[in-house]
């Protein structure tokens, strides 16, 4: 169910807050043990649900948008009193002290929380495989890996356990597990979502967003969970966005050159199809050159890994989490995080380490921030002769376990994502249609990506498209 049919049946009283915290519960008990997608399920989940009843009973006017829905949340977002791990051993006993801005507007929106899910540790990751706690798997075929990192939220909306679903999306970790879970994934602009109280993996990268099962849902969240935030500085209103008009029909822009990058033929037999569905509906499409989006990968796996290296200092054995004692101040340091961070978020610590350590900071962090500045240079000028630019959300379907287990074949998965947040543009991935993996359905995702400040925009042709079943998305 989408959060719009609940709230209609919470209204009517065809349905309760209270059956539906129940039902979500049952659908936990019933597939996570397979799944693996919830850390942490939560017991005060009734009690709200109970609350959230009596609103609906009561009735009147001004009922909150959220009242009563189940959600689940990333575990990297804090939650007061819940744990709040990131999936990393190191963090294995800490419970947050606070809510994040964006729980706390979910909140005050009427929303539940009925658990906190799995992730890639820190978030670094796209499969859900590197979480100290075990991997999710995907509901769809569970041979096979959610994406990540947002894996856990993905897996918990495409189980049926809850209608929708928050995430991080750092580098593609909203979208890309859209894409392979079937769902709507939004990466809002960078800034119209706060990031307090979201544990920092890329400063300058993260977005917090929202995985729903349909775009009109994606706009419902997106609208509570977004807006300036005095806790954090960067933070937009909808004031400083451009003017970013919906419109009747619009031009879409393909960077034909970037996407001959080794998609998938049959992803990219739907991805032609989805354009021509997009033409035979009345929009244009032309292609672009987006010559330096071909080297976003590289940059962002050197502008990533540095902030990471920075923000993963704090975690030291003293101020946060699991603290295993040395002989002295500094073995402890090294004895807790030798400890306590799995091997990707050490690999990641070492690399970020080396590029800003000062004989290689020009060579490596200050050319990526500059080839950053020109991307988004580059990408400014495509979007003053195209609305949006599509372009598929992934290149292949949702892989097996364990079948990237060298690093870089898996960080390519992220090679239509990360210049997305290199610019610190929107995107939305929309279910684009299926294809065959030994005789299982897989879904596959087209991603959306607007100009700064342009959500209202993916909002109106998502809906347009996919929320109106327009096309065969499979
Ligand atoms: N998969 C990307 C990475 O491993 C993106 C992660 C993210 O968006 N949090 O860094």
């Amino acid at each position: 169910m989408t959060i719009s049919e609940l709230r209609k049946k919470f209204l009517s009283g065809e349905y309760t807050p209270k059956e539906a915290v129940a039902d979500a519960k049952s659908v936990i008990a019933e597939k996570d043990k397979n799944i693996h997608a919830y850390l942490d399920v939560f017991d005060d989940a009734e009690k709200m649900a109970e609350e959230a009843t009596s609103r609906y009973q009561e009735g009147g006017e001004n009922i909150p948008p959220l009242c009563g829905v189940p959600l689940a949340i990333k575990n990297n977002i804090l939650i007061e009193g819940k744990r709040a791990t990131a999936a990393s051993k190191i963090l294995d006993n800490y419970v947050a002290t606070y809510d994040a801005t964006v729980i706390k507007r979910l909140r005050d929106a009427g929303a539940i929380f009925v658990g906190s899910t799995n992730l890639d540790e820190f978030a670094m990751g796209s499969s859900t495989e590197n979480s100290a706690y075990g991997p999710t798997k995907n509901p769809i075929d569970p041979s096979r890996v959610p994406g990540g990192s947002s894996g856990g939220s993905a897996a918990a909306v495409a189980m049926g356990s809850v209608p929708a679903a928050l995430g991080t999306d750092t580098g593609g970790s909203i979208r890309q597990p859209a894409s392979y879970c079937g769902l709507v994934g939004l990466k809002p602009t960078y800034g119209a979502v706060s990031r307090y109280g979201l544990m920092a993996m890329g400063s300058s990268l993260d977005q917090a967003g929202t995985l729903t099962n349909s775009v009109e849902d994606a706009e419902t969240l997106f609208k509570v969970i977004s807006g300036r935030d005095p806790h954090d500085m960067t933070t937009i209103g909808p004031d400083t966005y451009g003017a970013v008009a919906t419109k009747e029909t619009y031009t879409f822009g393909v960077p034909r050159a970037f996407l001959g990058q080794g998609v998938d033929a049959d992803v990219m037999e739907r991805f032609e199809a989805h354009l021509d569905q997009l033409r035979a509906d009345g929009h244009k499409i032309v292609d672009i050159e987006l010559p330096l989006f071909e080297a976003g990968l590289a940059a962002y796996y050197i502008v990533m890994p540095a902030e990471v290296s920075s923000n993963l200092a704090r975690y030291d054995g003293i101020r946060y989490g699991v603290r295993k004692e040395g002989e002295n101040l500094l073995e402890t340091y090294l004895n807790s995080r030798a400890d306590g961070f799995g091997a990707e978020a050490k690999r990641r610590i070492l690399l970020g380490t080396y590029v800003l350590s000062s004989g290689y900071f020009d060579a490596y962090y200050g050319k990526a921030e500059a080839l950053r500045s020109k991307m988004r240079d580059e990408l400014n000028a495509v979007f003053t002769q195209v609305d949006l630019v599509v372009t598929p959300t992934a290149p292949t379907p949702a892989f097996k376990l364990g079948e990237k287990s060298d690093p870089l074949a898996m960080y390519r998965e992220d090679i239509f994502t990360v210049p997305v947040n290199l610019t610190g543009v929107p995107a939305i991935s929309l279910p684009m249609g299926e294809v065959d993996r030994e005789g299982i359905s897989l879904p596959t995702g087209v991603q959306y990506i607007a100009p700064h400040g342009g959500e209202a925009r993916l909002f109106d042709i998502g809906r347009k498209i996919y929320d109106a079943k327009r096309y065969n998305n499979g």
